[in-house]
């Protein structure tokens, strides 16, 4: 019998408060800021990796923005992009069978005194098999997992989303991002989105992130893309901007398909082992546009020059 809730995050009984990251979230959320909280949420998940404390956070914001009605006190709702970012996977409680997904007000609450009144789904007691109310049969509450004797209920816990939005199964640190893109260019938060998505849970201290115009043909299909990107982080390589040994083997390619912003290509490049690449650390540096590296501060940023296709 498969359990169903290997991706998710457990709550533990007792656990380590960070009062840094309490007093800036519960700020912003008694200002009805609940975007800005959730960010603050969504950096720390990022930096400093699964904790019970930003998870409790992140579950009471999500819940926030998944009422139906709105609540006139917040001024600054929770967005669907944060509702469906990869880093709260582990919190959401996933239907198996239509990939629904959910934050479940049982995840930390004491659900003995909880009454449930039109559950948004139910959940096996004993594998965590879960479906959402579409997805019930109400006169069946018998797990349908295979070989599972247990019946559908509550408390309905986190399961992950291993089927819409499985964990990252990478965990190196990271050294460089390159990003291609068509028709739109990649702005920063579109950046940081497409590395949440690509490479969740991974330590992105001190990378660079770039993005470029893809120029291969369109026609010519996405392998010729790949090579073409492949093509661009050797470059990078042979300019000292990427460490050398293995960048072929430390790459992998990651096609996103961004809303409204069309394909992306992103490639993704784990650190050596060794070296200095290996130790990166300070905030991510994002050069979303074709600009030449320098440290050179004297000079004047030069202006947007995307790249055009030669004929
Ligand atoms: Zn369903
Ligand atoms: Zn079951």
């Amino acid at each position: 019998m498969v359990k169903h809730d290997a991706e998710a995050f457990h709550f533990p009984e007792q656990y380590d408060p960070l009062p840094e990251l309490t007093d800036e979230v519960d700020r912003l959320w008694h200002e009805g800021r609940n975007k800005s909280a959730l960010d603050v949420v969504l950096r720390s998940l990022r930096t400093e990796g699964r904790s019970a404390q930003a998870f409790g956070w992140a579950l009471m914001l999500l819940r926030s923005g998944m009422r139906r009605t709105p609540d006139l006190g917040v001024v600054e709702p929770v967005t669907q992009e944060q509702i469906g970012n990869p880093y709260f996977a582990p919190v959401a409680t996933e239907c198996a069978r239509c990939t629904k997904f959910w934050y479940s007000a049982h995840a930390q609450e004491n659900f003995e005194n909880l009454v449930l009144s039109n559950p948004i789904g139910l959940q096996c007691q004993v594998c965590r098999y879960s479906l959402c109310r579409n997805c019930l049969d109400s006169r069946n509450r018998n797990c349908p997992n295979e070989g599972c004797l247990g019946e559908l209920g509550a408390p309905v816990l986190p399961t992950g989303r291993p089927l819409g939005k499985p964990a990252n199964p990478y965990t190196e640190k990271l050294e460089h991002v390159l990003i291609l893109w068509r028709s739109t260019p990649t702005s920063q938060d579109e950046a940081e989105e497409l590395l949440d998505l690509a490479c969740t849970w991974q330590e992105r201290d001190g990378i660079t992130v770039r993005s470029q115009v893809n120029q291969s043909d369109e026609r010519d299909g996405e392998e010729a893309e790949r090579r073409m990107g492949l093509v661009l982080a050797g470059l990078y390589e042979r300019h000292g901007m990427i460490s050398e040994d293995g960048l072929l083997q430390r790459t992998r390619v990651v096609p996103i398909q961004s809303p409204g912003r069309g394909h992306r290509l992103v490639f993704v490049t784990a650190a050596p082992e060794t070296g200095v690449a290996s130790q990166l650390s300070g905030p991510v540096t994002y050069l979303l546009f074709d600009e030449p590296d320098t440290d050179d501060e004297d000079r004047p940023p030069r202006k947007r020059r995307w790249f055009r296709r030669g004929r």
